[in-house]
Formats: C-alpha cells, structure tokens, sequence
C-alpha cells in the first residue's frame, strides 16, 4: 500500500522552487549553472528514480529519464513532459514572501516562482515514481521523462522541446501517449469536472516596421516613420482575421455547456453551430470568446529612435499572434499584407502552427477518464483548446494516436494560481491527490479498457 506523505512532498518542491531556473530568451544566456544545481537537487531528493532509470542530458540542460518496461504490455511507451525554467520573477517588492523562498504560510498555501509552472509537475512524476519503485513496481512498457529548459520563451532557435522531440525521433521512439503540464480538476456547479487540453493555438511573434528619411526632429513631415507605424498598427486592430468556429472549439463548448452558470451562456454553447452568427457578434465583445473564435494579433512593445530630439528611421512593433487550429501563419501573413499599408514591412522573428488536434477517443484518453472517475464518480470531461503554448506541441507526430494531453491530477479550489504573474503559489494540500493520479497512471497504463 503506498502512503502519501504530504511534508516529504512539500519538502521536494520547496527544494526545486528555491534554485531559479529563469529561462533565457538567448540561448547563449541559458543559467546553465542553476540548471545544474537544479538536476543535482532531483538526484537528491529521488536516490531510486536516479538508481533505476536511465538519466541523459540532451542540449544544454534538459533531462530525459529512461524507465525501461519488461516489454510485456503492447501499447507505445508513455511520455511525460513539463519545464525546469520558470519565467522571471518581476518586481520583488510586490510578492508577498520572497519569490525563491517557496514558503509556506499558514494555510499551507507555497508561495514562489514555479510552484505552479510547472516545477510541481516535475515533483508529482518523480515522487509517484520513487514511491512506486519503493512498492516494488517495473513498468510493463517503457517510460519517458523529458524536462526542457526554455518552455517559457515559445521555442525560436535552440528550443529544448525540439532537441528533445530529434532525440527521441533519432531513436525511433513512438509514443503511445504523451502528457504536459496544465489541466485539472474543479468543482462547477456542483460537479466535478476534468478539464483536459487536447488542442493549443500556433504562435507567431512578427516586427512590423517603417523605414525613413531621418533627420533633426525640429523639422519634421507631417507623419514621420513612427506615426505611420501607429496608423498601421490601429488598423491591424481594427481589421481582425474573420472570427469562425473551429472543432475543437464547438467540442469544448458543448462539453462546457452543462457547467455554465449563465443561462444564456448555457444555451449558446450548448449549440454553438446553431448560434454561430450570435457568437460571433460576441466576440466583438468579449476577450474571452474573441480568442476562442479568432486568430488573435496584439501590438506588445513598440521602438522609434534612440533620442527624444532624433526623427526615426527606423520605427518597429512587435506584434504576437496566437494561431487558430485550422488556420496557418500563411494564413496570418497573407492578412497582416491585406490590411498593412504598402510602406509597412514586417518579418516573423518567431512562430509555429497550431499543432494537431488531439483524438478525445483514443486509448490514452479513455484511461485518464476511467481513472478519474474511479477518484471522482461521475466526473465529466471537458476537451479544450488553450490559447497558450506548451512543448507538448514538439511530440504529436510521434504519437500516431494523436494523444498528446495537457492533462494534471492538481484539484483546483481557486487556492492555487499566479502563474507569470507576482505571487505565484500552490495549495500544498492538492500535492497528495497530484501525485496519486501519477501513481495510478503509471501502474496502470496499458491494462485493458
Ligand atoms: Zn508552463
């Protein structure tokens, strides 16, 4: 019988929390250092995992861990992934207790950068793994463990997912399933409901720019490079990408109809097809129903000169789109050439397609319901799109059932949240449920549905 040993846990993920793992935009600036103190932390808080699998350090500093199986199941191995970096922590003066402290308050409420993303994902695989090892467990197929380092900077050049996805490739891995990070478990209205991502929005960060004439700024045009640009940015906001309805999307509403407090929201989502045009017309109103019906682009830094007394030459935005599945930064680029005035250049510094669509009736996905409603009778699934980004995305073509999940065993009771923000936290009494979900994962994947 295993036991779940709350402080043991706690005591893992403070220990991960205190050494800052910030992921670097440039590759060259990767805090190689910290990293490694981080691997050195994992040897010593999990001495069976690090006895009985196979550890690698592929790249810079990512881990792939090895659980070799006895071969006797027949379904593809099992991935599990999630990020050793963490986004920066922001101004210290507005967190609560230090942001490296990873102290826990009163309420058993963990303060830090990374409690939530994803450092306790990390924790709940590794410590139902050692517990299972302990319980005297091998797999029946073979495990993977594969931990990058530069998750929060959405890939670019010298991504881990992809040094990660090669490695595997390379070796001829396919994946029966793989799981990331996000997802979980709530109570609405009344019910306890398993939100589980089987979709997330493609990526695109593009410059968009005016070159000019430059000069003394005591003799300026009428619009000069920078005024040009923000004419050109204000319509690119008011010229969105036409709003549709995507699968994924009509699938999510239906399965989140049920739980909709608002009646009127209710009824919408409960035939998103049927009111189609009224969603639309909602979108115009809403963030939250823009983003699911559209490919979305927002201007988010902006440069002129260098010099308050200087014309610029060269005016530049940056502008981020997240990428409807379904449609392809082919698709984004043709828009931003339709609505740009002709002076307006732009380039893409960084972006990938929405990857594919993950199947909602494979083997894997059957598994996760029949666990969780064993732990919870009656819970009810509900399939959706994130408009953010994971690696999980680098791994669908090796899943050729597309079963690629964002999926946790984390309960949320509105205790835990603050990912990239300050005062990043997690309720210490959802850890035991987390790592029990990973416990009854492991041991019983591949057993017969
Ligand atoms: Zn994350």
């Amino acid at each position: 019988m295993i036991q779940y040993d709350k402080e043991r846990f706690i005591r893992h993920l403070q220990a991960m929390v205190q050494i800052p793992t910030v992921s670097s935009a440039d590759p060259e600036q990767t805090r190689t250092a910290e990293f490694e103190k981080l691997h050195q932390c994992l040897e010593e808080c999990y001495p069976l995992v690090h006895r009985t699998l196979k550890k690698e350090i592929i790249g810079k500093c990512a881990l792939l861990y090895t659980w070799k199986g006895s071969g006797k199941s027949s379904q593809l191995p099992l991935l599990m992934t999630a990020h050793q970096d963490v986004v920066p922590e922001g101004d210290h003066a507005m967190w609560k207790y230090p942001p490296f402290s990873a102290h826990v308050d009163e309420e058993g409420i963990m303060y830090g950068r990374g409690t939530t993303d994803s450092k306790c994902n990390i924790q709940a695989y590794l410590d139902a793994i050692e517990l299972l090892i302990e319980d005297g467990f091998t797999p029946e197929y073979d495990l993977y463990l594969a931990f990058g380092y530069n998750e929060e900077i959405m890939g670019g050049p010298g991504a881990a997912g992809a040094i990660l996805h090669d490695e595997l490739q390379k070796r001829g891995i396919q994946l029966g399933m793989a799981i990331d990070e996000c997802g979980g478990i709530s109570v609405r209205n009344g019910r306890h409901v398993a939100e589980i991502f089987v979709s997330e929005k493609g990526y695109a960060d593009h410059e968009i720019y005016i070159n000019a004439k430059g000069g003394h700024s005591a003799y300026p045009p009428l619009h000069n490079a920078l005024g040009k640009l923000g004419k050109a940015v204000y319509d690119l906001e008011e010229h969105r990408m036409a709003p549709k309805l995507c699968p994924p999307v009509i699938q999510q509403m239906k399965a989140d109809a049920p739980f909709r407090k608002d009646e009127a929201v209710r009824q919408l989502f409960s035939d998103p097809e049927g009111n189609e045009e009224v969603l639309k017309e909602l979108a115009e109103e809403s963030a939250l129903i823009n983003q699911m019906l559209r490919t979305t682009t927002t201007p988010t830094m902006a440069k002129g000169s260098d010099q308050a007394n200087i014309l610029p030459e060269h005016a530049s935005v940056i502008t981020n789109s997240r990428i409807l599945p379904g449609e392809t930064l082919e698709d984004l680029e043709a828009h931003f050439r339709s609505v740009l005035p002709e002076e307006a250049e732009f380039r893409l510094i960084k972006g990938h397609n929405p990857p594919p669509v993950s199947s909602t009736e494979s083997y894997g996905y059957r598994l996760l319901q029949k666990i969780m409603n064993e732990k919870y009778p009656g819970i009810s699934f509900i399939p959706s799109m994130m408009a953010g980004g994971t690696d999980s995305r680098y791994y669908s073509d090796l899943s050729p059932s597309r079963s690629v999940y964002r999926f946790t065993g984390i309960f949320y009771d509105g205790k835990s949240g603050g990912a990239h923000s300050v005062n990043e936290h997690i309720d210490t009494n959802v850890l035991c449920d987390n790592v029990e979900f990973y416990v009854n994962l492991f041991s019983r994947y591949g057993e017969e549905l």
